[in-house]
């Protein structure tokens, strides 16, 4: 036998009990043939001498969004007067719709309005994303389509769904561009497979033929699609089937193939915390506000059962203690109508968690896909709106990984930083962009922080049989890092020398 390609004199962390570290790995038809000395005297096509470098799976980010984060906008990153922002736009290139990002509410001298995006907007409709997903600013052009509708320009959730939907769509050579731009940027990060959270319908989508895009775009990293539970439709089919709604085909949960793949079914239950809409049982802090959930307790409930029903895994975002509770409430439900061993519904999120959820949340064997960056990225904001009480039950780790529950580690890119090493930092450390200690009581080891972020994810992905570890037998994904995160003083710093995709570098870092 000739190996394709061989790694040698790396320091390889497997995630593999079974061996965890290794020094050789050779690869065959894109898989991990052996290591050390199950390959170390087969002759190989191109041999490669990684010269000590660290050697760990490839990551997956459980949860992002390529399409949104390749999106090509003006980015308003950081801008905190309406002044800067004005500035910013009035050189929009091009015609027709004007969109940017980046713009954080939070941090503006007083709100952007509708009125003030009008006066450099020359007519044309402007979107501004905030930076939660949960809202938007628009101008005048575009509130005048919206009749019912009084606002400054600030719009949530379902207003911002309104404006939204008259923007779309976007062509499929824009959403395949925009997926090329991703994939570069995640490549460059050890990322070697991403989870699309909802395509199909909702303030995400960006068309309606949104698969064909993923086909078309060819990508050089895997993607597994999340489907929104909105495609769900009433279908005609034998009652002895047990399915009274469905997607077209029957498609669901583990159609495709290692490269694209459809993945679980994406439901919304609530807002989130940068918006003040993650829906809580007590009010944010000093406020009487409770946030809110997404859609009417019926719909919900109806797509958790009939997702359940028609054989999808189900990805449930739910941030707001009282959104966990409404969730685990319908999935239990749904599970005592018709019993699914290894259903592995996905709480995306999950951002806060009371002591009392956190033996159901095991009992039901549901998977937290949690985003650790929010944490360091808003982990100061967070912790005020949120109290001294309630500031440590965020994200957590520890407390899942003692009771046996897998952590599946993700990034919501771009709603955070995407760099997994930075999660996984923040995992370890449990410190915010700003220095304050967010629940150091949930700080994980550095191997169990990887693990969610190969293993714990590759699982929540229901690929663990051919990713996640590097295990002979398994897809060739891997990264190739400057140093070793467990004894580095700054994993986030940590140079991504090279990634590999079943067994072909697709990104290596030029010196
Ligand atoms: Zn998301």
């Amino acid at each position: 036998m000739k190996l394709d390609l061989k790694l040698t004199g790396c320091r390889a962390l497997t995630m593999d009990p079974a061996r965890p570290a290794a020094h050789t790995i050779g690869i065959w038809q894109g898989r991990i043939a052996g290591l050390d000395e199950q390959v170390e005297d087969l002759p190989a096509t191109e041999t490669v001498d990684l010269g000590t470098a660290v050697v760990l799976p490839g990551f997956i980010d459980a949860h992002t969004h390529l399409a949104w984060n390749g999106r090509r906008t003006v980015d308003l990153s950081g801008l905190s007067t309406v002044a800067q922002i004005l500035d910013r736009l009035a050189g929009a290139p091009g015609e027709g719709w004007i969109e940017a990002s980046g713009y954080d509410r939070r941090i503006m001298d007083s709100p952007l309005t509708a009125a003030d995006l009008d006066q450099v907007s020359g007519g044309r409709p402007v979107y501004v994303a905030d930076i939660s997903g949960h809202a938007c600013v628009v101008n005048s052009p575009v509130l005048d389509r919206l009749p019912g509708i009084s606002s400054d320009g600030w719009l949530t959730e379902n207003e911002q769904l309104a404006a939204r939907s008259l923007r779309l769509p976007y062509s499929l050579d824009e959403i395949a561009a925009e997926l090329h731009t991703s994939a570069r940027q995640v490549l460059s990060e050890g990322v070697t497979m991403c989870a699309e959270a909802g395509i199909g319908a909702g303030l995400i989508a960006g068309s309606p033929l949104e698969a064909a895009a993923y086909q078309r775009a060819q990508l050089p990293i895997r993607v597994q699609l999340m489907v929104s539970a909105h495609v769900l439709h009433e279908v005609a089919a034998d009652p002895a089937d047990g399915v009274p709604r469905a997607i077209d085909l029957g498609l669901h949960t583990g159609f495709g193939d290692d490269m694209l793949s459809l993945g679980a079914m994406k439901l919304w239950t609530d807002g989130g915390m940068i918006a003040r809409t993650a829906a809580l049982t007590e009010p944010y802090a000093g406020t009487a506000n409770t946030g809110q959930l997404a859609e009417s307790e019926e719909f919900m409930r109806a797509a958790i059962v009939d997702g359940h029903h028609a054989g999808w895994q189900l990805a449930i975002h739910a941030i707001g203690d009282r959104a966990i509770d409404f969730t685990l409430d319908a999935v239990a439900e749904a599970q005592r109508q018709r019993p699914r061993a290894d259903a592995r519904h996905r709480i995306e999120h999950c951002g806060l968690v009371r002591p009392d959820q956190l033996d159901r949340i095991a009992a039901l064997g549901l998977i937290p896909v949690v985003q650790p960056t929010f944490l360091w990225s808003y982990g100061d904001d967070y912790s005020e709106i949120m109290g001294e009480e309630r500031a440590p039950w965020m994200y957590r780790g520890r407390s899942f990984l003692d009771r046996g529950i897998i952590v599946a580690g993700s990034s919501d890119r771009p709603v955070a930083d995407g760099a997994p090493l930075r999660a996984i930092e923040f995992m370890v450390r449990r410190r915010s962009s700003g220095g304050r200690a967010v629940g150091p009581d949930e700080a994980i080891t550095v191997e169990e922080a990887i693990r969610a972020y190969t293993l714990g994810s590759a699982h929540a992905c229901r690929k663990e049989h051919v990713l996640g570890s590097l295990t002979p037998g398994k897809l060739a994904d891997l990264v190739v890092l400057g140093d070793d995160p467990r004894t580095s003083e700054s994993i986030a710093e940590i140079p991504v020398l090279a990634t590999v995709v079943g067994g072909s570098f697709s990104f290596q870092r030029s010196s």
